[in-house]
């Protein structure tokens, strides 16, 4: 196998930088929504936080653990800032099931969003899911950019994410 592409979190200075600016528009964007809510309790995005990271991780994770019967959780410092992560250093996968890695966090947000806008709940719940909503969609962001990347690889590319970035073989 050839190594074609190689996107590295912790020398990428511009791309950290792009990512976390395109993050935070992205979560402005989203608890826009209902701007009055956030006005109103945007210090609850603090404990919002924590929940909504385990939840992503766990959902790469499982597609992870599920696809190579192994994943390793942990935290690295990238050029966007500290982040959390799930991977299986170590083990290849396919072009399209390392796109359903990256985007199987968005379940949540798809899950948060249906809920705040089909189902009745009181305002603060509204919050909640809305507040989740928007840190997992902007701090996914680094896995769209993985996925966009992927996108222009062929289907038959292999793809390890070690730890410090991802690499793509063909
Ligand atoms: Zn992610």
């Amino acid at each position: 196998m050839e190594l074609i592409k190689e996107i590295n979190w912790s020398t990428n200075k511009g791309l950290g930088a792009a990512l976390l600016l395109l993050g935070g528009a992205t979560m402005v964007a989203v608890l826009a929504i209902q701007w009055d809510y956030f006005m109103k309790w945007s210090w609850y995005l603090f404990p919002i936080l924590p929940i909504m990271i385990v939840l992503h991780e766990a959902l790469h994770g499982y597609l992870f653990w599920r696809w190579s019967g192994k994943v390793k959780f942990g935290y690295l410092t990238s050029t966007a800032g500290p982040a959390f992560y799930a991977a299986s250093p170590g083990c290849y996968f396919t072009r399209n099931r390392f796109i359903a890695i990256c985007l199987a966090p968005q379940l949540l947000t798809i899950i948060c969003l249906s809920l705040f806008f089909l189902v009745p709940l009181p305002d603060l719940a509204k919050f909640g899911l809305l507040g989740t909503a928007a840190l997992n969609l902007g701090g996914g962001v680094g896995d769209f950019y993985v996925t966009w990347i992927l996108l222009k690889q062929p289907r038959s590319a292999q793809v390890e994410d070690n730890i410090k970035g991802v690499r793509i073989y063909a």
